[in-house]
């Protein structure tokens, strides 16, 4: 769908996917303004197709363009994109466990233009993947690492919208942690170096001895996960005490190796929930509990997991049914 300043969205079309033709001085080449968005389709156990709160990725998608200075897709534009493509072949869906059709929504700057001020040309263009499960032969804990140098995004700039600057930014750190055998980089905030945001790609809980679940809050430098928000809800909804309060590395540290910190879990769409079972930093490493996938994780695990596929009750209204 394109969209020009005076003009409004035009010209939506569904065509075999191809490489798109840019001008060398299309405005996205040079100043980056660009917003995406992920999620997924799945095969419900009764055999229809079910999309997992996608007005929520269109209401954070909008969020993310009005912080771009870039024009808003109507919600019902966003989720007619995305039911046109998976209604087109249902066979596109793998129906194996853990398996999902990838949907990747996107717009950029098209206007051919060199210089520092919003577009008047955008492109929004919708592509799909088939993915398998992120974890064949079962869920693994991952390894992370505390980035001492890098951060990912600061008070006032753009950590709470899905743009594709905040992952360049993010790609050295990222980097970094391979370079230190994890598999993830957590980034803490830009002021302080003190206080835990977010992974990469994904959002972080803490689980204490006394059932409850912490994660950090939306103070606008961490990205709104929706998943996030979902194990909120279901946590409670089970009976732990949920809290969106800050959590310092020094205290992840102390909690860790008092025990009171039992478990610590990841969260995103990608891998819905992840089982961090190590840490490391520059000054050394530690794990959280017995370094394994903890209990209250697996089990907020099993309830997100049933809801996408429609095996268990969707009483907060989550699945979207696609015809
Ligand atoms: N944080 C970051 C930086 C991410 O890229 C993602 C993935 N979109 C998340 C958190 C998790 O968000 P969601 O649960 O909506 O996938």
């Amino acid at each position: 769908i394109r969209y020009a300043d005076g003009k409004g969205w035009y010209d939506a079309r569904v065509e075999a996917r191809a490489p798109i033709p840019m001008d060398p001085a299309s405005a996205v080449l040079h100043y980056a303004q660009e917003i995406f968005e992920g999620l997924k389709a799945y095969q419900s156990v009764d055999g229809g197709v079910t999309l997992f709160r996608p007005e929520a990725n269109a209401a954070r998608f909008a969020a993310s363009a009005r912080r771009m200075a870039m024009p808003e897709l109507p919600e019902q534009a966003f989720l007619e994109s995305l039911e046109h493509l998976v209604g087109i072949d249902r066979d596109w869906i793998p129906s194996v466990e853990g398996g999902s059709l990838y949907l990747r929504p996107f717009m950029f700057a098209s206007e051919v233009f060199l210089g520092v001020r919003p577009a008047n040309e955008y492109l929004y263009v919708l592509i799909a993947s088939p993915v398998g499960s992120y974890f064949s032969g079962g869920v693994q804990p991952v390894t992370v690492w505390v980035s001492p140098d890098y951060t990912r995004a600061a008070p006032g700039g753009t950590g709470a919208a899905k743009c594709g600057g905040n992952y360049a930014a993010s790609l050295v750190a990222q980097a970094e942690a391979i370079e230190h055998g994890c598999d993830q980089v957590v980034f803490l905030d830009a002021v302080e170096r003190r206080w835990v945001d977010e992974l990469g790609g994904m959002n972080v809980f803490f689980v204490y001895d006394d059932g409850s679940l912490v994660t950090p809050p939306l103070t606008g430098t961490i990205l709104p996960g929706i998943t996030r928000e979902s194990v909120l809800r279901l946590a409670e909804r089970a009976g732990h005490t949920v809290a969106e309060q800050p959590v310092s590395f020094e205290q992840w540290q102390a909690d860790a190796a008092s025990g009171r910190l039992r478990e610590v879990f990841a969260c995103g769409t990608a891998a819905v929930i992840t089982p961090i079972g190590e840490v490391r930093h520059p000054g050394g490493s530690f794990t959280v509990g017995d370094g394994g996938p903890g209990a209250v994780t697996m089990s907020v695990r099993q309830q997100l997991v049933d809801i996408q596929r429609g095996a268990a009750d969707d009483e907060y209204g989550w699945v979207r049914r696609v015809r």
